[in-house]
């Protein structure tokens, strides 16, 4: 740690300072930038300055890429009972050190405490599953089309993988790529969100003192994403990148890895349809909006986007919604008691703020909120809004903020066309306790998460990703390995 770089921090508060570590991470060395170069990571809860970080430049990237190549052979020969171990042993120092990590990540995201822990929870649960999962990496023998020969399929790690993660889950997003990643015997660089590396940077530090050996985990922090972005996505040493964050960058990355056909894997923005139809339990569709839309002030990709309740029951439903979005306790995200931070950014802010206005002059009713909070800085009020004309901005753009829209529908068949009416195809959720209905509306939704009667759908238990331009491949679950594996087929001859 630099402690002189710290200007205002809650820092007094950790138990364990050498959490926090300000430096890349590259061959197992904490080194600076090759330019020297500085940014800094700011609370959006007060706007001070918590950290300065690297501001790294192609070269370094380019140092932490040879770095994981040169390491990548002996991890890769390792048995995969031999890295399960380091990554259970990382996997019990998160956990060990969770409130630490709560804290750092509440600091530098803006999300309040319990809901921080709680995400770094989530997130060591990918480390511990992939642990284990590193062990069922099966290949298959195939019956073979001639008598003297055999057929063999094993599966290896890709190579190199670049990991690209965004500011709002800055620990889970992590864990989610690394954990794979390395339990399929590949060695990642990792590129953090610019407003928050101290999570990564942290993780970073568990994942040295669990035994991740050097050159295995690297970590390049940079205020220019695109240079960074522009070394990962063109080296020939890197054979695979998984990015999650906005459909436009993703897109962009995409295109860029053609140039050397590197594998990828994306998770993109969505537009989740939150549908309750009049046979609903309000109470449960109640409590599953709170969860999925206001959680990280509405700053996940899997937020409701569009509300659409139906005809019967809107008033009832909005009425209750009001309520429980009133009774939103906004505050500090380091204070007992807030359920609501800030916005991450001043972008963030100022766009929240364009979108509601923007709905308002075209005739929408604030229903609750609808403005700046009182507390100033990047807070805003957590806001439901009804009316909202079609064309208002706010009806085709991903909010990612406190604001709930809501839009009335009359029949199962138009409001499953105008679910799917989106370029995106993340996640979608409804509430019917008509159990055709669950099934039909489950398998009619054009997304690759179906939350019925249910608002919190992340585990790692689960495959998380989505179709159409919300993404490829999938994270978690038995199916999340495989994006950072290969299919060999060996075909053995002169058998007889
Ligand atoms: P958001 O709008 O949620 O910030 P972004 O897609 O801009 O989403 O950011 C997600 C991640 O992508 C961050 O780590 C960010 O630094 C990175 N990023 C943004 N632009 C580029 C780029 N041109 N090349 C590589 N990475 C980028």
């Amino acid at each position: 740690m630099e402690a002189s770089k710290i200007i205002s921090a809650p820092w007094d508060r950790l138990r364990d300072t050498t959490l926090l570590r300000t430096r890349n991470l590259i061959g197992g060395e904490w080194c600076s930038a090759s330019d020297g170069g500085e940014h800094a990571v700011l609370n959006p809860s007060s706007q001070q300055v918590l950290a300065k970080v690297p501001a790294s430049s192609e070269e370094d990237a380019r140092r932490a890429v040879q770095a994981a190549h040169d390491a990548g052979k002996e991890w890769a020969e390792l048995t995969s009972k031999a890295r399960a171990s380091v990554l259970r042993r990382w996997h019990d120092l998160i956990l060990q050190h969770r409130d630490d990590l709560g804290l750092i990540l509440a600091a530098e995201q803006g999300k309040p405490l319990a809901e921080s822990v709680g995400e770094v929870v989530y997130g060591a649960g990918f480390v511990e599953w992939f642990a284990e999962e590193g062990k069922r990496v099966y290949g298959d023998v195939i019956p073979p089309h001639a008598k003297d020969k055999r057929i063999v399929v094993v599966k290896q790690p890709v190579g190199v993988a670049a990991l690209i993660t965004p500011w709002n889950f800055p620990s889970a997003m992590i864990t989610r790529k690394v954990g794979p990643a390395l339990a399929a015997g590949c060695t990642v660089v990792l590129k953090p969100a610019e407003d928050t590396p101290l999570s990564a940077l942290a993780l970073g530090e568990l994942a040295l003192r669990a035994g991740v050996p050097p050159g295995v985990f690297n970590i390049v922090t940079t205020a220019q994403p695109a240079s960074v972005g522009g070394v990962f996505t063109s080296d020939p040493l890197v054979r695979k990148l998984s990015f999650t964050g906005s459909t436009r960058v993703g897109k962009m990355l995409m295109a860029q890895c053609a140039g050397t056909v590197k594998r990828v894997s994306l998770e993109l923005g969505g537009n989740a349809a939150f549908i309750v139809f009049d046979d609903a339990d309000l109470d449960a569709a109640i409590a599953g909006l709170m969860a999925c839309k206001f959680r990280n002030t509405g700053q996940t990709c899997i937020s409701a986007n569009r509300i659409l309740i139906q005809d019967g029951i809107f008033d009832a439903f909005s009425k209750r919604l009001v309520e429980a979005v009133r009774s939103l306790a906004v505050g500090d995200p380091l204070a007992d008691g807030s359920q609501q931070g800030p916005l991450i950014n001043e972008a963030a802010f100022l766009k929240v703020n364009r979108l509601v206005n923007d709905a308002l002059a075209r005739g929408a009713d604030a229903l609750e909120g609808a403005s700046v909070h009182d507390r100033g800085g990047w807070f805003y009020q957590p806001t439901v809004l009804a009316n909202v004309p079609s064309d208002a901005t706010i009806c085709s753009e991903e909010i990612f903020g406190p604001v709930a829209v809501l839009e009335r529908f009359s029949t199962e068949a138009d409001v499953v066309a105008r679910a799917n009416n989106s370029p995106y195809g993340l996640a979608g959720y409804f509430y019917s306790r008509d159990v055709g209905r669950c099934w039909r509306v489950a398998e009619a939704l054009e997304v690759g998460i179906v939350g019925v009667n249910e608002g919190s759908i992340s585990t790692e238990l689960a495959p998380f990703g989505g179709v159409k331009e919300s993404g490829i491949g999938r994270e978690g679950s038995k199916y999340g390995i495989d994006d950072y594996l290969e299919t060999k087929y060996m075909c053995f001859g002169g058998v007889a």
